[in-house]
């Protein structure tokens, strides 16, 4: 066995690392708690073609394997999460047009998305359906060569930079069952209807804007129905959080990393009873913890991106290494708090902010518990097996 990342992966992850140390880490906690959008970054990360990351070169993107996918959003992460999500839901979108998209959808968006140019992000959860898409209300009717679009999502990240937003719809709301009747709709900005009504205030994942979106007599084209043909979109959406899921799993990654470094940079500084406390067995026990669940999520992670990598379905792997990354995401920060004391709990200290973008790990692209509904689907039907 190789656990070893490839010389042409190290190197990537080298030059994401000098990047994210010289201009993310510096200015990440600042720009966060004045809700600063991180317009700089996002100018470099276009110089860097990390927009194309799910993009083949043939449309101008990096092409990347999904080894060194998950280490762009680890890398990015130990220096701010939010700036992951910039990346995250366009480059699902990207992965689904690529896939999915007619060849007119492809050349039409795809160099434009692989530059930064055109943006994107991805509309699936409502108001009344988040883990249950097939539960969603917007619906869209043909009329001629147009469909008619009605409904609200809500979450969407990316929303106020995405053309094309990708919505999930139902063209045939009767049918058995519903998903039969579910499509994907590309809908551009600025189409008359479609309106980002407001960014959601939440609890961390900052930079990058969560939004509230009205869709009231939206007009779209039908070539703009992804793939051209009907009642595909939830299995094409399915499909693309596969690829989500290692994003996020990543994520968890990269933000657990971070608490753990900081971690151990406080114990051996700050000091109690004459000495650092980084010599008490108590502290040495949570380091010690969280340095063994890190390194083992991030083999999980890297094991579940090589299996992505031989071009088969990974719903258990994607789902083994999402679940189990984000959860001692949670529970590293959280140590990490502890570690500091008082001081974790102020936002000078940096834990502060990793604390807060953990939670998310554990909810979006499939909450936890839905990870452990599709490993075990995957095993209790026989198509994947361990040992
Ligand atoms: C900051 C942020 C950004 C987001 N960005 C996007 C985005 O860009 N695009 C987008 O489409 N969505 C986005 N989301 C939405 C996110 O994907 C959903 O919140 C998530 O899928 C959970 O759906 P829900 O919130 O409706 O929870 P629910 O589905 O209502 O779940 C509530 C609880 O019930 C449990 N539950 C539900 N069904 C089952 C079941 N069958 N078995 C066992 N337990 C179950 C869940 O595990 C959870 O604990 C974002 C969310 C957040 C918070």
């Amino acid at each position: 066995m190789d656990f070893e990342l490839s010389d042409e992966q190290q190197m990537f992850r080298d030059t994401l690392r000098s990047f994210v140390e010289k201009e993310i880490t510096p200015v990440a906690s600042e720009w966060e708690r004045e809700g600063r959008y991180p317009t700089e970054i996002v100018e470099t990360m276009k110089e860097m073609g990390l927009f194309g990351i799910t993009i083949s070169e043939e449309y101008g993107g990096l092409g990347l394997d999904m080894v060194s996918f998950t280490l762009v959003f680890e890398e990015i992460s130990r220096g701010w999460m939010g700036v992951a999500g910039i990346l995250g839901s366009h480059s699902l979108a990207c992965w689904c047009i690529e896939k999915y998209g007619t060849p007119e959808q492809k050349a039409k968006y795809l160099p434009e998305l692989a530059t930064g140019e055109r943006r994107s992000g991805i509309g699936l959860t409502e108001p009344g359906a988040g883990t249950d898409l097939q539960g969603i209300r917007t619906i869209a009717v043909r009329d001629g060569d147009h469909y008619v679009i009605n409904g609200t999502k809500t979450w969407i990240t990316n929303a106020r930079y995405a053309n094309p937003l990708p919505v999930l719809v139902k063209t045939d709301p009767t049918a058995t069952p519903a998903h039969k009747g579910m499509s994907v709709i590309l809908v551009e900005a600025g189409t008359p209807g479609f309106e980002v009504q407001k960014d959601l205030p939440k609890l961390g994942y900052k930079g990058t804007e969560s939004c509230e979106v009205l869709l009231d007599n939206v007009r779209v084209p039908v070539e703009n129905l992804l793939g051209g043909v009907e009642g595909r979109g939830m299995q094409q959406v399915l499909s693309g959080l596969e690829t989500g899921r290692l994003n996020v799993g990543a994520r968890s990654l990269g933000v657990a990393q971070a608490a753990y470094d900081a971690a151990l940079k406080y114990s051996r500084e700050r000091e109690a009873f004459g000495k650092p406390i980084s010599d008490f067995q108590a502290i040495q026990l949570k380091l010690a913890d969280m340095a063994t669940k890190i390194q083992a999520a991030r083999l999980l992670l890297y094991w579940a991106a090589s299996e992505a990598d031989k071009g088969k379905r990974v719903d258990m792997q994607s789902g083994m290494a999402k679940l189990f990354a984000s959860e001692v995401c949670a529970e590293a920060t959280l140590e990490a708090m502890r570690i500091h004391g008082g001081y974790g709990y102020s936002q000078e200290f940096v834990v502060e902010r990793l604390y807060r973008d953990a939670p998310l790990m554990v909810i979006g692209e499939g909450t936890s518990d839905i990870m452990r509904s599709v490993i075990a689907r995957s095993l209790v039907s026989g198509k994947e097996s361990i040992g």
